[in-house]
Formats: C-alpha cells, structure tokens, sequence
C-alpha cells in the first residue's frame, strides 16, 4: 500500500535524486550519474576513521563508514539536517544495511545519537534517528531510544578540539532501560573527532550493552571536529 501511495504521489511530487536533484525513478533513492561517482572510503574497521585513532578509549567495538564528508555526500548531509533530501538517508540506510549484512554481525537494537528537544522541535526531526529508522526496517530490528541529550548544550562545531572532549561529557545521559547483554547499533551521520559516539558509546556499555558498533554515513579526514 505504501509503494502505491509513493507512486501515485510522484506523479504530483516528482521524485529527485538528493545529490543532484534530476528526477529519478518513484522508486529510486538516487540517480545513476551519482550513484557512479560516489567513491566509497577505506578506514578503520575498529574506529571508522582514515587517521586511525585506536589508541584513544572508544567504548565501541567496530564502525561502518560510507563516504568521506566532502562534496554532494556534505552537501547531502547539510540538506538533510533542514529536513530536506529525505532519499539521502534512505539511500545511506540501504548502503549501511548492505555492509553489516555482509559482516555477519547481528544486532538487537539500533540507537539513534539523541537531539535536544527543543532543537528537535525546531527542525522538527533528528537526521540521525532518520537514517536509523530506515536501518531498522531493513536488518528487522527496533529503534530504541536509549540515549537522552541535554538542552542548551554549547555546539560543538563552535568550540577547539580540546574543548569539545570537555563540552562532550555531561551532553548526553542515559535513559531509564537495561540493555545488558545486548548488541548494540549506534547510528549518526558524521563521525570528526568521533567525540559524540564515544561518549554515547561509554553510556551504552555502562548500561551494560555487550557489544557496540557504529553506523555513519560519512566521515571528515581529520580528527577536528565532533
Ligand atoms: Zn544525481
Ligand atoms: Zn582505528
């Protein structure tokens, strides 16, 4: 039913490529000019990043990584969080689900890295539980909401490497559930300093998750970022 509705409604809202934005197929998260070009990234398979950074405490076990966060993939990401280019996160999902069915790892859960509330509500979604959402239809495993961010957190795009590793601590808490003996997927968008999902990964296991692994559509080259 749902695929009819997407079909009935291209014919009103032709669907576009989010990268180019030529019109696709109703069924295609992407056009195939862009689907060429865009180059995949070799990292860590541990950290997830080029400039491997294993010798820092991750909490996490293992990372999927797309793209590097350069070009139509930036752009993609930028266009995403004002809630627009909805096929980007479809088209990251069907790419992250590719890769950890080929890892053979199984998981029990997939948590989104939290948005403040009131930030959520400005935006109106959060881009990371966007991407997990579509993850989670494709592995057939639930979303859950494990991770609360605080309000008024400092951005940490606006702060220098240093201080971020500070701002970072205290920005997220966990919420009310025990995820003790459980697989766990930690999905956001981009991984820089990779900061955040170290911190959420540390609340993770420490609500006993046994096993931590990150899901991220792209990641910057250097180490400066959150
Ligand atoms: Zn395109
Ligand atoms: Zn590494």
């Amino acid at each position: 039913m749902k695929e009819v509705i997407k079909y009935i409604l291209d014919i009103f809202y032709p669907n576009r490529c989010p990268f180019c934005d030529d019109f696709i197929k109703w069924d295609a998260t992407v056009c195939d000019k862009c689907l060429d070009s865009l180059e995949y990234i070799e990292t860590c398979e541990k950290c997830g990043k080029t400039d491997c950074m294993c010798d820092k405490e991750l909490y996490y076990d293992k990372a999927y990584v797309l793209f590097k966060y350069e070009g139509i993939v930036r752009e993609s990401i930028i266009a995403l969080k004002r809630k627009n280019g909805i096929n980007a996160a479809e088209f990251y999902a069907d790419k992250l689900s590719e890769q950890i069915l080929k890892s053979e790892e199984k998981f029990d859960a997939i948590v989104p890295v939290p948005m403040a509330k009131s930030k959520k509500k400005d935006v109106g979604y959060n881009q990371a539980f966007v991407i997990a959402d579509f993850i989670a239809k494709r592995l057939e495993i639930p979303v859950v909401d494990a991770l609360i961010k605080a309000e008024n957190t400092i951005a940490q795009h606006t702060l220098s490497k240093e201080d971020r590793i500070e701002n970072v601590k205290g920005m997220f808490s966990s919420g009310d559930i025990s995820l003790k003996g459980k697989r766990i997927l930690l999905c956001d968008d981009v991984i820089t300093t990779g900061s955040t999902v170290i911190e959420c990964s540390r609340l993770l296991k420490e609500m006993e998750a046994e096993f931590v692994a990150v899901a991220l559509a792209a990641t910057t080259d250097l180490r400066n970022g959150s």
